[in-house]
This record gives C-alpha cells, structure tokens and sequence, in this order.
C-alpha cells in the first residue's frame, strides 16, 4: 500500500468517504494519528470532467462526490508514477470512459492521467487469489527466472518487468520484451489459467515499474540503438508524449509504431521471442 497524507483531507470529505471506499481503502488513508482536522476540500472550478464522471464509481466502488473532492495541489498530484505506483492501479481511479486517454478520481478533483501519481494513493485490491494481494509490483526475487527467457530477472534492475495473475500467481521478465510476449502467448507460459491482473514494465527514461496495462510501447525494430538484454526490445513508455518523443528521434520508426499493451499479439511476440515460441 503506497503513502496515504491524512491531512489532505477534511473530516466531511472522510464522513463522506464512509460507504463509498472499502475498509481497506479508508484505514490507509485515516492512517498516522487519525486524521487531523484540516479546512474542508470542496469542488472548485478546476473540477471540470465530463458529465459521466461527476458521481461514477472507482476501481475499489467508491462513489465520486463533486462537491468532496480534494485540490490536486492537496494531494500533491503529478503527472508521472512514483516507486510503481500510478493513478491506474489506485483504489479511487475512475478509468477512461469517453475515450480520451484520462480517467477521473473519486476522491480528486479534475481529470486524472492513468499514468498519475498523489499522495493519497491506495492500491486497489483484488480478491481473485486466496489473499487477496495487493495488485502492485514488488521487488524482484534473486532467485526469480524468466518467465519466457530463463534468465535471472534480478540481473536486469533497469529492464526487468513483472505480471500478476488473478490467483496471485506472480511471474517476473527480464525485459518488456518477455513480459509483452508472455502476454501475448499467455498459454505457452504461464502455469496458471487464471487471467492476468496486472503487469509492470520499466518505463525506458525513468527506469521505474509503470503500470504495463496503461504504458505506451515503441516498437523498436533496431537491436544497436539500445545494448539491451534479449538484444531487442518494445520501448516502454508511461507517458503517450515521451513514446512519440521517442520514435521522433529516428527516422524507421513513426507514431504509427506506437501501440498499447493490448495490441500484442503472437505476431509482434513472433517478432520480438520468436525463437522461444513453439
Ligand atoms: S489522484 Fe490518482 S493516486 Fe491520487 S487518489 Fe486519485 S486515482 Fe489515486
């Protein structure tokens, strides 16, 4: 569970919370010493989101109230993810309903970008696994194989990418060139058919967990321009506007070349592990 800023919100805001948020989500965010009092967070005129937002319901089924949204400055929201943690994969997110590449947040104010950050991050739990584990990456065992490869992901601090399954069953790459064609190839890999809940790749400027699901991927085609392990690799990007700054920079690559986790196939896997697919 990431950092939660008890003071970010007012007692009104909390009570209204109450019924909207699971249990889990309020205990991190009353967290600390219960919550101090601090002036009352109220819609403002920087809440401009789209009609089918104003009362929708977050990933963890708590209800957005308009008129108890916290200031982005209280919670201080950025643009880009922290340690792995990002807007996509938080309890309050509203994902993307109108088609535009942003959500909304059930407890902030204004449009969300999924690749977002603030303070009052919660993970959203899922309860397809006996535990019920937190859908969030966590450090990458030494002992940790790739799932497609067989190299030892730990090896690879800046490359490695991670996946998640709804039984919990967790797998760990050593590239977003594994981890996406595992998700492309799922059945020839994983040793689970529960679905996969959740993945993670290193965003390629920042060298941080992202949120796979909600990444750009730049796919690159030349093995020279990176010394990467697996020689070639699909570039991951959080942020659509770094993904085609990438592909800006050479000539072989266009904005068309730009897709979402979504649009790996076994084709694209055929192109990036081909000699490990059977
Ligand atoms: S702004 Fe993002 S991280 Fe913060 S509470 Fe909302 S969805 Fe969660």
């Amino acid at each position: 569970m990431g950092e939660h800023d008890s003071t970010a919100f007012g007692r009104r805001t909390m009570l209204a919370l109450v019924g909207a948020s699971s249990a889990t989500a309020l205990a991190g965010c009353l967290g600390g010493d219960g919550g101090e009092e601090t002036p009352t967070p109220t819609a403002t005129p920087s809440d401009r989101v789209p009609e089918q937002y104003r009362t929708a319901t977050g990933a963890g089924g708590g209800e957005r109230d308009p008129d108890n949204l916290a200031s982005k400055s209280d919670v201080s929201y950025q643009s880009q993810p922290q340690g792995g943690q990002q807007c996509s994969g938080c309890t309050f997110y509203i994902p993307d309903k109108n088609g535009d590449g942003v959500g909304a947040c059930t407890i902030v104010e204004g449009t969300i970008d999924p690749s977002g950050y603030c303070t009052s991050y919660v993970a959203h739990e899922q309860n397809g696994g006996d535990g019920g584990e937190s859908v969030s990456p966590i450090d990458v065992p030494e002992d940790a194989r790739c799932a497609v490869c067989d190299m030892m992901a730990a090896n690879f601090p800046e490359w490695n990418a991670q996946a998640v399954h709804a039984d919990d069953t967790r797998e760990f790459f050593c590239t977003a060139g594994c981890a996406t064609t595992y998700y492309a190839v799922t059945d020839q890999f994983a040793a689970t058919d529960a679905d996969i809940a959740g993945v993670w790749v290193r965003d390629l400027n920042s060298r941080e967990l992202v949120d796979g699901t909600a990444a750009y991927y730049a796919l690159e085609t030349d093995q020279d321009r990176y010394d990467d392990p697996m020689r070639v690799n699909p570039a991951p990007f959080s942020s659509r506007e770094d993904a085609v700054a990438y592909v800006d920079e050479v000539d072989y690559l266009s904005e068309d070349d730009i897709v979402e986790l979504s649009a790996f196939d076994r084709e694209l896997a055929e192109q990036y592990r081909g000699q490990l697919l059977e």
